[in-house]
């Protein structure tokens, strides 16, 4: 088959995770446009369904952190749209404070968010896809599973982050041989309301930030949802266990 084709979406029932706004918005949109149904689950229900409505696609309520909402909604998907293509663990937070400092509940929160969620959603769309005899999981992690950034303090993220690299390669291991291919994609900075968020809160780390990527700039979302397109697809055929580095450089320092 032709490139194009490989990269073809077309009649594929995508999932993404936080899909309402930031990069989960445009892994949807990009996935719409490359041809696929994608259900935008999401734990903010009224912003998903305008986004579902913006790309033309569909939505559902998911918390990520509650493996019972995580496999009722793997259930109901299964029933609406039978066979599950892809799904991708886009849903996360970041808390900063440094390690001394680090509250209980922010280091539970973001490994209930990042580790856990990214873990039940990879257990339930695993065990459908395997019923169903194959699938594609793209998990997004990030730069800061690799390194650990500057100058903001986020032990709780990082550690997160390294863990998701690490779940992907594991799963990648254990369901090769049945269909399933499993990939990280881990993005460096990216203009999102999450990165907004501590910008607006933080203004002189985007300097450093900026300082220390060598292309000297954030990504733009869609950026890092081509990636994940062409992980969703054919053209990636030959690809699991892989963590796919999208971060303008950052890591090469
Ligand atoms: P974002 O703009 O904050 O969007 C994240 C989405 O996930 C939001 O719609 C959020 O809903 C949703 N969400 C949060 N908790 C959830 C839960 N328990 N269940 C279901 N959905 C939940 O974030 P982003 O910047 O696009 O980041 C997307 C992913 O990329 C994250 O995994 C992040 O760690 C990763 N990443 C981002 C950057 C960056 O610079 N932006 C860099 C590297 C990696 P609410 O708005 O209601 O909370």
């Amino acid at each position: 088959m032709a490139l194009a084709g490989k990269l073809s979406l077309e009649g594929c029932n995508i999932v993404v995770t936080g899909g309402a706004r930031g990069i989960g918005l445009d892994i949807a949109r990009s996935a719409r446009e490359a041809g696929a149904h994608v259900v935008i689950a999401d734990i903010d229900a009224s912003l998903g369904e305008s986004a579902a409505k913006e790309i033309g696609g569909s939505t559902i309520a998911l918390d990520v952190t509650d493996p019972a909402s995580v496999r009722d909604v793997v259930t109901r998907l299964a029933r609406e749209h039978g066979r599950l293509h892809g799904w991708v663990n886009n849903a996360g937070i970041v808390r900063n404070a440094p390690a001394e400092d680090t509250p209980d509940e922010d280091w539970r929160s973001v490994m209930a968010v990042n580790l856990d969620g990214t873990f039940w959603c990879c257990r339930e769309a695993g065990r459908h896809m395997l019923a169903q005899g194959g699938g594609v999981i793209v998990n997004i992690a990030s730069m800061s599973g690799l390194v650990s950034n500057r100058p903001q303090c986020q032990a709780a993220y990082n550690t997160s982050k390294a863990g998701v690299i690490m779940l992907t390669k594991s799963l990648a291991g254990e369901w090769a041989g049945r269909g399933i291919r499993v990939n990280s994609v881990s993005p460096g900075y990216t203009a999102t309301p999450l990165l907004e968020q501590v910008r607006a809160q933080k203004p002189d780390w985007a300097a450093v930030w900026q300082s220390e990527t060598p292309m000297a700039r954030p990504a733009e979302p869609s950026e890092i949802a081509a990636v994940v397109v062409f992980l969703l697809s054919d053209a990636s055929s030959y690809m699991t266990g892989s963590n796919v580095v999208v971060d303008g450089g950052y890591t090469v320092w």
